[in-house]
């Protein structure tokens, strides 16, 4: 049914229509006292969703971007970077890092298992020359649906005590908690189609005093995405370069509906979503890609065997309007993500989770049709 499409993918997420009315008018200039006090309240707003003092920056580029930025402006050439990777964003870090001829060395996990914390710190533990400069990894890594260990990975780089942590928080930020000022994370890097529930097109990257400290030694090529310029406007509540003046728009009406909502709220909603996506999987007879002690907030991967993962989606889409997303690289096919990130609310859920006993049905797969609303229904009714 023409426009009834309903986003259930880890991003581009749902917008409000707070957020899609407050784009839609003429942009006004970027130099104009009026764009300087948008800026500053939604400068004020971000340092609120990233529970920190720390700048935030606003770059126009998605997420990738973002990431770019914060690798490129604490690094120099030749500097040893440790890499977490359990998926593709994890390797996407790797490349990234290899681009700039950074000496990349590599912590693996499988697509589907989370990354072994004692495997950072033994290989930290051995940097006794203090050559590791910096750590990269994924919190919630998206193509597997898992969510890493950042808080006990990050207690091992602070004991390391020279290497900086760079985050990619693009799943987890708005989803569950990042306490960057408490963790005292480095760098961490975001992008608006996520929690954010905005459009594509923002990129954001948090700096420490330590980060930008490594800034002033760092030797690395820039030029857009040289952060310096970005700070000294911050200040006054402007930027370097004509930003996407409607997506500042949208981001100032949705982060006054985060603060309404609060934190723990948009947390707590985010891990409910969670567990009411996992438990109904299981009870449609569905098996899940990652285990639930490492589940990401944003997104569950599903890896079913009776079916294809392919004529699943194929159906949800035809038949329901509603998108899941496919599985990325090696696991094309073979798996089906359902994003449950933003702005998302339980009954969107419910009917995602319904449509999708629906679609087993008519693929002469799965249980019953009515298992995977109960189990949804038992975790949302209870809070
Ligand atoms: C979406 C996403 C990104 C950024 O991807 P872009 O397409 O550049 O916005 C980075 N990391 C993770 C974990 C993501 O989910």
């Amino acid at each position: 049914m023409d426009d009834k499409l309903m986003l259930m993918i880890p991003g581009p997420t749902p917008v409000p229509e707070k957020a899609l009315t407050a784009m839609g008018r003429h942009p006004i200039g970027h130099r104009s006292g009026e764009f300087s006090e948008l800026v500053a309240e939604v400068f004020t707003d971000l340092k609120w969703l990233h529970q920190t003092q720390n700048d935030v920056l606003v770059l126009t580029a998605s997420g990738t971007g973002a990431m770019e930025a914060g690798i490129i402006n604490v690094l120099s050439s030749g500097d040893r970077v440790l890499v977490g990777s359990n998926g593709k964003f994890g390797d996407r870090w790797a490349k990234v890092a290899k681009a700039y001829h950074l000496d990349v060395q590599t912590i693996t996990a499988e697509w589907g298992q989370p990354l072994d914390p004692e495997a950072f710190r033994e290989a930290l533990e051995a940097d006794t020359n203090k050559e590791i400069k910096a750590v990269i990894l994924t919190h919630s890594e998206t193509s597997s649906g898992v969510l890493n260990d950042l808080e006990t990975i990050n207690r091992h780089v602070k004991a390391h005590g020279e290497a900086l942590i760079i985050v990619d928080a693009v799943t987890s930020l708005g989803a569950c908690t990042v306490p960057i000022d408490d963790w005292g994370l480095d760098v961490v890097g975001s992008g608006s189609q996520k929690g954010y529930m905005i459009p594509p097109g923002l990129g954001f990257i948090s700096m420490s005093d330590r980060a930008w400290k490594a800034y002033e030694r760092s030797n690395l090529p820039r030029f857009y995405f040289d952060l310096g310029p970005y700070r000294k406007n911050a200040a006054k509540n402007t930027t370097p370069f004509t930003p996407p003046v409607n997506l500042f728009f949208a981001l100032q009406a949705s982060l006054r509906m985060m603060r309404a909502e609060g934190l723990e709220n948009i947390f707590a909603r985010h891990d409910r979503l969670k567990r009411a996506a996992r438990e109904a999987v299981k009870a449609m007879g569905l098996p899940l890609l990652g285990s639930d002690d490492c589940a990401s907030p944003a997104v569950t991967a599903v890896a079913p065997t009776s079916v294809g993962a392919e004529q699943i989606r194929s159906v949800m889409k035809k038949q329901f309007d509603i998108a899941l997303a496919g599985g990325q690289d090696h696991l094309k096919g073979k798996i089906f993500r359902i994003g449950h990130l933003g702005f998302v609310s339980d009954r969107d859920l419910l009917c995602a989770i319904g449509s999708l006993e629906a679609t087993l049905q008519s693929l002469n797969a799965g249980n019953e049709p009515g298992a995977g609303i109960t189990a949804a229904s038992k975790i949302l009714n209870a809070g």
